[in-house]
């Protein structure tokens, strides 16, 4: 399915659609009230408009995000949620407005929060995150004539929690050798643009068929990282090189479901808690101590010999992080591959193929030396 495929059903189930910026938006909050918010990444397609309005050495997610909701010819949003989550992203809603009034599109009502970036155990931020979140429900129920109740929360917080949970178990199916890596980013990238309840009935209909565990080969482990998942062609070159990826830390993937408060007291306390206690993210910059020892133990639990990192060119966060993980994960015996993917790169997966190849002969190589079966 079409990315534009599942905002449309969206739309057609009469939902205010909400175009909201990633990476990690309250989805939970915005459907308990009626709405239909979709994360604008992982879209497809030309970005042509978009460039008239945003530097080209700007990330793919934040040009294609443009293009998609300055053309929107078929009116497809009813506002667009943003939060701090990077520098690209921060001033993008200004600049989207006026790309749409030059395309004769109406300006969308925009809602905003700030999420601090502070350390909590430096600085308690928590009150005033709790009044951002406050002042998103109100605005968000003035806009929409709609009203917030902790109960449709708890509701929403619910069904969000079983999809994050199906997503985890299909991660397992993966790294069980069960399902093929390029599978599981089709899938999960398709019900990123579906309403929840579908989401669950995906996910639920992929792990029903998900296979059984099967004998993995030596030294093929990897952990993949990036803000997106590889281009579907670069996923079947994983495949085909023989490497399971046993570990995730995609933010678009397992950085946005690994976690989510078990407990909390009101809708206020829940995000404190989500931006909190968030899986680390090189966009969360109070969590960036957190990252080294979330990918160590990942890394350890999942057996990993390698680690590709699929670099989203002109990701500053993602490239500042990468030399000083790359040279700890090399003292740990790990391998690392870079592989850096450009919104031009996707239809020319092949140049990357010598490159995933001799990886996976690199890991074979060093298990051979290892058990000394060459
Ligand atoms: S890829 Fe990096 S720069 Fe681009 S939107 Fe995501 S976090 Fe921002």
């Amino acid at each position: 399915m079409k990315p534009l495929d599942g905002i449309r059903r969206s739309k057609e189930a009469g939902k205010p659609v909400i175009g909201c910026f990633p990476l990690y938006p309250p989805l939970e909050l915005l459907h308990s009230m009626g709405l239909a918010p979709v994360v604008l990444w992982g879209l497809r397609g030309p970005v042509h408009d978009a460039d008239r309005h945003i530097q080209n050495f700007a990330c793919s997610v934040a040009r294609r995000l443009a293009q998609v909701v300055i053309d929107d010819a078929e009116g497809l949003f009813d506002g667009i949620f943003f939060y701090n989550g990077c520098d690209t992203l921060r001033n993008l809603p200004e600049i989207l407005q006026e790309g749409r009034e030059e395309l004769g599109r109406d300006a969308l009502p925009v809602f905003r929060v700030h999420v601090p970036m502070v350390p909590a155990e430096q600085t308690d931020a928590s009150a005033y995150l709790r009044n951002e979140m406050q002042n998103l429900i109100v605005c968000l129920e003035s806009a929409y004539g709609l009203s917030f109740s902790e109960e449709s929360f708890a509701e929403s917080v619910a069904l969000y929690g079983s999809a994050r949970a199906l997503c985890l178990q299909l991660e397992e199916a993966v790294a069980r050798g069960g399902m093929a890596f390029s599978d599981f980013c089709d899938t999960l990238m398709s019900a990123n643009f579906l309403p929840v309840e579908e989401q669950i009935e995906l996910l639920e209909s992929k792990i029903a068929v998900a296979g059984e565990e099967r004998a993995l080969e030596p030294s093929s482990r990897v952990v993949v990282s990036g803000i997106l998942p590889p281009p579907p062609a670069i996923c079947k070159l994983i495949d085909d090189a023989g490497l399971t990826v046993v570990g995730n830390d995609v933010a678009a993937f397992h950085r946005s479901y690994a976690r989510a408060p078990q407990e909390w007291s009101d809708v206020n306390d829940y995000y404190v808690r989500f931006y909190r206690d968030h899986f680390p993210c090189t966009t969360l910059l109070y969590s960036s101590d957190a990252r080294f020892k979330a990918l160590t133990s990942m890394v350890e639990a999942s057996g990993a010999d390698g680690f590709v990192f699929i670099g989203e060119k002109f990701c500053e966060y993602e490239y500042f992080e990468l030399p000083h993980l790359e040279e700890k994960l090399k003292e740990k015996g790990v391998s690392v591959l870079p592989l850096e993917i450009s919104i031009e790169d996707e239809s020319t997966a092949e140049t990357y193929r010598t490159r995933i190849e001799a990886f996976a002969e690199v890991l074979a190589g060093a298990e051979a030396t290892v058990s000394g079966t060459s």
